[in-house]
């Protein structure tokens, strides 16, 4: 039996190893997912702001056409002022040639603004266009690494499971099915060590005599309070 122990002991520790593979094998692609995400992301806001800045083109354009055709509009009146027969016309062309000089100040004053707006929207765009590119760049190394690291761990978790099972040949079928029925039930730990009269999978008392026996590693003893097997180690590595 104590050779028997030993090596659900050992198979334990393999047990162990592979849970912690498995968790990472699993939260791999979650990982790939969020970074795909987060590029998303970047996108979509880097397509929101071309929208921005093409609108603000377009807006632009129509405000220069604007100011051409009243500029095409002055210089009609101007010509006009030398055919005109009256003071009182000549007055009114003025005034008309004022007030659409005025709009055109205000014309160009919102072109300005647009330009600037314009001008800040691009300096932005050319920022998140870069930051974009650097983050897909990561993404495909750490990808690639991430999948190198998956391959080699499922690789791993194989050949341990082979171990394991190896170990778990050699023991009779009743510890065998103990021992699996325990790693499913218990958080994937199924053989612990004890110390000071302690459960060190529950931390529950052990009555003494139980304790006692059950550091002599010669028969199979289960903790009484999480029917954990045991299995004593004075310095466990
Ligand atoms: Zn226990």
């Amino acid at each position: 039996m104590e050779q028997e122990l030993k090596k659900v002991y050992e198979a334990q520790k393999l047990d162990t190893q592979i849970f912690e593979k498995e968790k990472r094998l699993i939260s791999a692609p979650k990982m790939i997912a969020a970074m795909e995400q987060e590029i998303e992301t970047l996108k979509n806001n880097i397509s929101k702001e071309k929208e921005v800045i093409d609108e603000l083109e377009k807006e632009r354009r129509k405000k220069e056409k604007e100011l051409e055709t009243d500029k095409d509009k002055i210089k009609k009146y101007e010509s006009k002022l030398y055919e005109v027969k009256t003071n009182k016309e000549y007055q009114a062309l003025l005034k008309e040639i004022e007030t659409v000089k005025s709009t055109n100040d205000n014309i160009e004053e919102d072109i300005l603004i647009l330009m600037e707006k314009i001008e800040e929207l691009k300096s932005d765009f050319t920022n998140l266009s870069a930051q974009l590119k650097k983050k897909e760049k990561e993404f495909d190394q750490n990808r690639d690494k991430l999948l190198k690291e998956v391959d080699t761990i499922d690789k791993d978790v194989k050949k341990l499971k082979e171990e394991r099972d190896n170990l778990l040949s050699d023991v009779n079928s009743n510890l065998r099915t103990t021992y699996t029925t325990l790693i499913e039930k218990r958080g994937g730990t199924a053989v612990v060590n004890l110390k000071n009269g302690v459960c060190l999978g529950c931390f529950m008392n052990i009555p003494p005599q139980l304790f006692i026996e059950a550091t002599k590693n010669i028969q199979l003893i289960l903790c009484p309070s999480c029917n954990r097997i045991f299995f004593f180690q004075e310095d466990p590595e």
